[in-house]
């Protein structure tokens, strides 16, 4: 088997006004995207269903499926709209206001700017640090009372419309899933999203809410958690066992906490989800310089290798992809990094990791054979995707995990697993024949050849007509 065109580590790219087009959406795909991200901070309804419809247009049209993510905003805090952009000064006291401002007020001549919430002056204290624009312009709490909080400026900076706040270390106490999330994920479940992302989870149960949401309205959306301040990281380990995805969102997690804890709790985060099998992301600024110029610097290329070395499932592009000039070279360039890495990483056998449940000790078994031969296979038979993934979760080193399913859905979900390469196969019948119809398609397809060995994970039925799991190794004829 030629495993060249392989690559384990799966690519995410944010559509926007670079790649909305289907040409572009075409481009994305050829060049090796599996799941596209819609950033609902900037989508309309319109936008978000007239999309989703070219993204699967497009997909019949180059043949290629991808996975769908929305990415919801949950408890976002943001600046009100400005008329032009108001120039903040070093020092300058400003006013955050939360009520309409009234004449005594204005009298005093303080520049403000409106809040979208309500409520952060009875969350917010005095001395506490408010971060406006991804960190670019800084302010300290003076003083507040329940029409406005006064800060005095410490970092300068143009303040434009509507820029997220990010406040270190508070409490917010806005609803993890807000009406604004539950109109947009109406839409996404309308329109058959594959995966919701859920921003600023703070405990397991804000997955929990989502995931009953879901349920009663009858979608089989994933759920990716996305971690971005203190109270996830201080929550990780129930978050991590209560998603089925979780996203490490380096743009708020790294203003959110100390700039030097990001890499520990990267690390933290991506092992804990490999000890419980569970997929991981790895997002923001991995090309950022690429938003303007054709090269990544050589920094990028090192972030981009680690998060491969550290065997995290998918690597992410936002505004490299979404406003960038060089949307399709940044993919080429994630390819390359990733092929490479992989490459490197499959002279180092690692065992595979020992989880508790007894199928997956199963699992384990056809993993360890597959490290044990070389140029080995593993083909998996799995309608919900639990089988595929649990392979994926003991890392094989060399072998690629070609899984077989019926649903269209779980070829899409599994689209963000390491390792995992997906094919439709319909309608499952007698183990035996469907396992028969699987490699003529894959040797029709040209992913397996006579010679090949191949591990399969699938079912068998006994004398008693009783299916049973089976490991089998077979060589293709
Ligand atoms: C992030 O903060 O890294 C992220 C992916 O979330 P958003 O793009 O919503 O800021």
């Amino acid at each position: 088997m030629n495993s060249a065109p392989f690559r384990r580590t799966k690519i995410i790219a944010t559509l926007g006004p670079a790649t909305e087009s289907e040409e572009m959406l075409v481009k994305l795909m050829e060049a090796g995207v599996d799941v596209v991200r819609l950033n609902m901070a900037h989508a309309s309804h319109q936008w978000t269903r007239d999309v989703i419809r070219r993204i699967r247009a497009a997909s019949k049209k180059c043949d290629r499926e991808v996975a769908i993510m929305m990415d919801i905003k949950g408890p976002e805090i943001r600046t009100g709209d400005v008329v032009s952009p108001i120039e903040l000064r070093a020092g300058e006291v400003f006013d955050f206001s939360v009520k309409p401002q009234v004449e005594g007020e204005r009298a005093e001549e303080v520049r403000s700017v409106d809040v979208n919430y309500r409520n952060l002056v009875n969350d917010i204290r005095v001395g506490d640090t408010v971060l406006v624009d991804n960190g670019l312009i800084r302010l300290e709490v003076l003083e507040k009372n329940d029409a406005r909080i006064r800060c005095r400026v410490l970092t300068p900076g143009e303040l434009k419309s509507r820029r997220h706040i990010n406040l270190p270390g508070v409490r917010v106490n806005l609803p993890s899933f807000t009406e604004k999330d539950r109109g947009d994920t109406l839409v996404g479940i309308e329109e058959g999203i594959d995966f919701v992302a859920l921003s600023f989870v703070r405990e397991g149960s804000d997955v929990h809410d989502l995931r009953t949401f879901l349920k009663e309205h009858g979608s089989n959306a994933r759920i990716v958690a996305k971690i971005e301040d203190q109270s996830a990281i201080d929550h990780l380990d129930e978050i991590i066992r209560a998603t089925d995805v979780l996203m490490v969102a380096r743009g708020d997690l790294g203003i959110e906490i100390p700039l030097q804890e990001l890499p520990v709790v990267q690390r933290r985060a991506v092992s804990t989800c490999l000890a419980i099998g569970r997929p991981v992301i790895i997002a923001t600024h991995m090309l950022e310089s690429m938003i303007g110029q054709p090269m990544p610097t050589r920094a990028e290329i090192t972030d981009v290798a680690n998060a491969v070395y550290e065997r995290a499932d998918c690597v992410m592009l936002s505004g490299e992809t979404t406003v960038g000039k060089y949307p399709l070279e940044c993919v080429a360039v994630l390819d390359s990094i990733a092929r490479r890495i992989e490459r490197e990483m499959a002279t180092d056998i690692d065992e595979p990791a020992v989880f508790l449940a007894e199928r997956m000790k199963l699992l384990r078994s056809a993993v360890l054979m597959a490290n044990e031969l070389p140029n080995s296979v593993l083909v998996c038979f799995t309608r919900r995707g639990i089988t595929a993934a649990g392979l994926a979760a003991h890392r094989p080193a060399c072998a690629p995990i070609l899984a077989v399913t019926d649903s269209v859905d779980t070829l899409r979900h599994l689209k963000m697993v390491r390792s995992v390469e997906p094919y439709l196969l319909q309608p499952f019948g007698d183990p035996e024949r469907t396992l028969e119809r699987a490699v003529e398609m894959l040797r029709h397809s040209g992913r397996l050849k006579a010679g090949d060995k191949i591990v399969i994970v699938s079912d068998v039925m006994t004398n008693a007509n009783v299916r049973i799991d089976s490991i089998q190794l077979r060589t293709v004829e």
